[in-house]
């Protein structure tokens, strides 16, 4: 193609024009390779072009693909809600809400939230409160929700003040932060408080500590205040475990999902409603004033059904475990001696890397030296996709994640390790 009247995110960024996956590898037009480690967005959770997700997709198109959510229901999207709330596996029933997005799913459980509230006569409590170092979505709702100064800045006028909740990593002191911050606004005027598991694009993996998310749900308990778990990024086997919340004793009302629910073939999300929330609303209006036009479609739902069963049948969740422990290891050993690589951190395929000027002390680069973006850039010349995140430490710094497909072998992983050593070595 001569020019190019594309509208991409980086419009000074030459992008390779990409044309067949395969596993953890995709190719461009030229004829170059890249291995994918961050699964694109943290999303491509199988490998690209997998022949059972594939013949699924075939074989619901066959028979329907579309069918509209208040005019029918269809055995792909009951089968894929059953299924979810056998993965969540509580002793109460989880009721899904389907969508397209990460951002919808974050929206439409905020959106539950405050209805849950409104059906008991409750009008007040509609704030929902958030950490900063978050994200949760590029719609208006889930951006409002979102403690990520970048994303915020243009829209700031349109967007709810966020309050000071320090992000995870800052320790079990952070959590009493949301009290007070409960206690600040009036529980009375608190919907629910709304949290990444382990922060992703805005902090590149921050993970807090043992106990931190029981406090959270104490406190939530105590202001009757919904919480709610975004799994978008950590969902479905990212972490090591199915939920990113199965790494802490504490339950969420809510828990949105998205990316690894379609792995890439689909789009598709979900809220997942515990049936508590859901109580009064089945006895008030019995009905969820949100939903799109594809939310639940069968083609959507039948690959999602498709991505969870072949999950399940290569053991896919206990692999990221593993595999995520390996390459921690070969991160850290990387990082004793390369100086551009700073504090490493991860739970299963979700590893987060700070660049840095001075490993020793984790001295962050000036913001204006845009290191992250140079490190992504040159490590796709260097045939490795790596993910963008905020830097730790109130995005001043710089991190990028590591999250290939969960079906990547050793040998693939090594590889994965030598591309991001002459990376940095070429940036040093
Ligand atoms: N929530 C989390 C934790 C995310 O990481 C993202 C996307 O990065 C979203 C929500 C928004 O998802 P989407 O980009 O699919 O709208």
């Amino acid at each position: 193609m001569e020019r190019s009247l594309l509208i991409k995110p980086k419009m000074d960024d030459e992008y390779p024009t990409a044309v067949r996956g395969e596993g953890v590898y995709i190719y461009d037009a030229a004829g170059h390779k890249y291995l994918d480690g961050s699964s694109g967005a943290v999303t491509a959770l199988l490998g690209h072009a997998v022949p059972e997700i594939i013949d699924a997709m075939y074989n619901q198109s066959k028979s329907i693909s579309f069918t509209y959510r208040s005019q029918f229901t269809t055995d792909a999207a009951e089968q894929l809600a059953q299924k979810l709330n056998e993965l969540v596996g509580s002793d109460t029933d989880y009721w899904s809400f389907f969508v397209d997005s990460g951002s919808e799913a974050t929206e439409t459980a905020m959106k539950i939230a405050i209805q849950h509230w409104q059906e008991q006569g409750n009008y007040r409590k509609n704030k929902v409160l958030s950490r900063w170092n978050s994200y949760h979505g590029i719609t208006l709702g889930a951006l409002s929700m979102s403690g990520h100064l970048e994303r915020r800045k243009r829209f700031a006028p349109l967007l709810d003040e966020l309050p000071s909740i320090s992000p995870p990593d800052a320790g079990l002191a952070g959590a009493e932060e949301l009290d007070q911050a409960i206690r600040r606004k009036g529980a009375d005027n608190v919907a629910a408080f709304i949290a990444e598991p382990i922060v992703g694009a805005a902090g590149g993996v921050l993970i807090p500590p043992a106990g931190y998310y029981e406090r959270i749900r104490e406190i939530c308990d105590h202001h009757q205040v919904l919480f709610i778990a975004d799994e978008v990024m950590t969902g479905i086997g990212r972490t090591g475990r199915m939920f990113g919340m199965d790494h802490w004793g504490a339950e969420p009302d809510i828990i949105t999902l998205g990316k690894g629910m379609g792995a890439g073939y689909t789009p598709i999300a979900a809220a997942l409603v515990s049936a508590r929330v859901m109580e009064p609303i089945l006895k008030g209006t019995q009905s969820v004033m949100s939903g799109h036009t594809y939310s639940a479609n069968p083609q959507s739902a039948a690959t999602a059904v498709a991505v969870l069963a072949y999950i399940e049948k290569h053991g896919l969740v206990e692999r990221s475990a593993m595999s995520g422990l390996y390459l921690l290891d070969k991160f850290k050993a990387l990082g004793a001696y390369c100086p551009l690589i700073g504090e490493v951190r991860g739970k299963g395929l979700m590893i987060g890397i700070d660049l840095t000027a001075d490993s020793a002390v984790n001295r962050p680069f000036p913001k204006e030296m845009g290191v992250t973006a140079a490190f992504v850039k040159k490590a796709r010349d260097n045939g490795l996709l790596v993910y963008p995140a905020a830097g730790a430490s109130g995005g001043d710094g710089d991190t990028v994640i590591v999250a290939p497909p969960l079906t990547i072998n050793q040998e693939e992983m090594d590889e994965l390790v030598r591309l991001f050593k002459k990376t940095a070595a070429e940036l040093q």
